[in-house]
């Protein structure tokens, strides 16, 4: 089986990549390997990342065509500054001008037209309003497709690719082959050899073990990630009606004077319920908001960025440790009224009932957060909250609940240049696997980038 390109993950990474090198030299052999299935036969048995998960290998909502795009909000975030590190590598320009060229691609294969977020005037408004309290303001768009948008534009971009590339499902690659330090293929787990000159690895979050595996049977130099550590709050929804309607999704950041910490304010959801996530026998808190059904109240992540320095090396450990504190605490997910926190004192199912805000995930099990999450964690993530309570009074009130804990993990980096190549000669790492991207649409700017760099080895002028 002998191919140009060999990519591995049919994520949003993948595609982009496979799309790019379509566009542009029609000519060139393309394999894409992926060990989940074709997105019509992507069905989670239990419908949601929950408590209950069957535990499918692959996992149908973040392996197969698509990968955990296909079946996300499908909210093409329009900033430099949202979704991944890539003007770390490239720089903010370049990334600007990429996301609008990809953002044109979703639009011809159906993506909504209809752009959320704030016109420049209330980005102005909201921005200095934020500033006066020390929060910074993250504008950005939303190009917001919603699930069953994002499949079928996912299945648009199937069509394109399958007439010019071959998609093997259901093919897991095991080994990335390398002879005189350039990549010569893929060895795939049903013992078939892909000969390819060049190889893009995007195999997502979900084949970021995977990655590093080969990293370091490679001998790639690896860098350690950001690891994001804090809490849901919920509080009640007119509290922050007034920036939601302008901003749609406000993203604000703030540096702690405690320890000069960034906080985040990411994942909002007006009208929206508190949600848990499973990943590897760890139980952990998100949110989520629905089209035609709204709560009285809305939730947001406040979590904490930490990037380690040597000699540590284990940010994910660290991160699934306090997980899991909590989850021995709790017997899964926490929930604090505020006013407890401050107080130095549990909730309790009586305290909490006393709240003004009725928690939208029952299953959390009142308790002392301060036992779970460390000093620095939770002294940043109180000064955000004063701080978010004179930008929307009323967010600091005791009443607000606090559910822990919420972690986002961040695959450990290969270190690539600026073309996303490795030190072996031919081989790309692009997309979340990587830990270059978080997000939709940077992971499918770091296919666009190292295909590009390809079509400029294969003497391409168009690019
Ligand atoms: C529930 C959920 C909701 C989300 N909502 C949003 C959102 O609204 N907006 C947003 O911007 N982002 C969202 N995200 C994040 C977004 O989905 C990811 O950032 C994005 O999909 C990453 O793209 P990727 O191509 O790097 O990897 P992935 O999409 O993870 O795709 C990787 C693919 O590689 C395959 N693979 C892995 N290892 C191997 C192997 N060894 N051999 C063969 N195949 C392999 C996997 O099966 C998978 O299909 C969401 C994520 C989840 C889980």
């Amino acid at each position: 089986m002998e191919y140009d390109v060999a990519i591995v993950g049919s994520g949003p990474a993948g595609i982009h990549c496979a799309l790019e090198l379509i566009d542009k030299r029609p000519d060139l052999r393309i394999a894409i390997i992926e060990r989940g299935k074709p997105i019509e036969y992507r069905h989670c048995p239990n419908s949601t990342i929950a408590r209950g998960c069957r535990k499918c290998n692959p996992c149908h909502i973040l392996a197969g065509w698509g990968g955990a795009g296909a079946f996300s909000d499908g909210k093409l975030t329009i900033s430099t500054h949202v979704g991944g590190w890539l003007d770390e590598i490239i720089g903010e320009e370049k990334l600007a001008e990429l996301i609008d060229y990809v953002d044109k691609r979703y639009l011809e294969h159906g993506a909504p037209k209809k752009l959320y977020g704030a016109s420049p005037d209330k980005i102005e408004k909201w921005t200095r309003r934020a500033a006066l309290v020390e929060l910074q303001l993250i504008p950005q768009q939303i190009r917001h497709m919603g699930r069953e948008g994002c499949i079928s534009v996912m299945s648009s971009m199937y069509q394109q690719v399958a007439e010019n590339a071959e998609v093997l499902f259901d093919t897991e690659a095991k080994d990335i082959r390398v002879d005189d330090n350039t990549a010569i293929g893929i060895e795939t787990g049903n013992g078939r050899f892909i000969s390819a000159r060049y190889v893009v690895a995007a195999p997502g979050r979900v084949g970021n073990e995977w990655l590093a595996q080969q990293a370091r049977r490679l001998s790639l130099s690896t860098e350690n990630n950001y690891v994001d550590i804090g809490v849901r709050v919920e509080i009640p929804a007119p509290v922050m009606e007034d920036i939601a309607n302008d901003l749609y999704e406000p993203k604000l950041v703030y540096y702690s004077k405690r320890f000069d910490d960034k906080v985040r304010l990411f994942c909002f959801n007006p009208g929206g319920v508190v949600t848990t996530e499973y990943y590897d026998e760890i139980l952990t808190v998100n949110g989520q908001s629905f089209a035609n059904m709204k709560t009285p109240n809305t939730n947001f992540a406040l979590l904490v960025s930490t990037r380690f320095t040597a000699p540590f090396k284990h940010p994910i450990a660290y991160g699934q440790h306090i997980a899991r504190l909590a989850n021995m605490l709790g017997d899964g997910v926490l929930v604090q009224r505020l006013a407890d926190l401050r107080r130095g004192k549990r909730s309790t199912k009586e305290r909490i009932s006393r709240s003004t805000v009725k928690p939208t995930l029952p299953s959390a099990e009142p308790g002392d957060l301060s036992f779970a999450l460390p000093y620095r964690h939770l002294s940043s993530i109180l000064e955000m909250i004063d701080a978010l309570d004179k930008l929307c009074p009323g967010v600091a009130s005791d009443n607000a609940l606090l559910y822990g804990v919420e972690v986002k993990f961040y695959s450990a980096r290969v270190r690539v240049n600026e073309n996303l190549e490795t030190e072996i000669h031919n081989l790309y790492a692009a997309g979340d696997g990587a830990g270059i991207t978080r997000g939709l649409m940077q992971a499918s700017v770091s296919g666009v980038i190292a295909a590009r760099d390809i079509l400029r080895k294969e003497g391409s002028t168009d690019q």
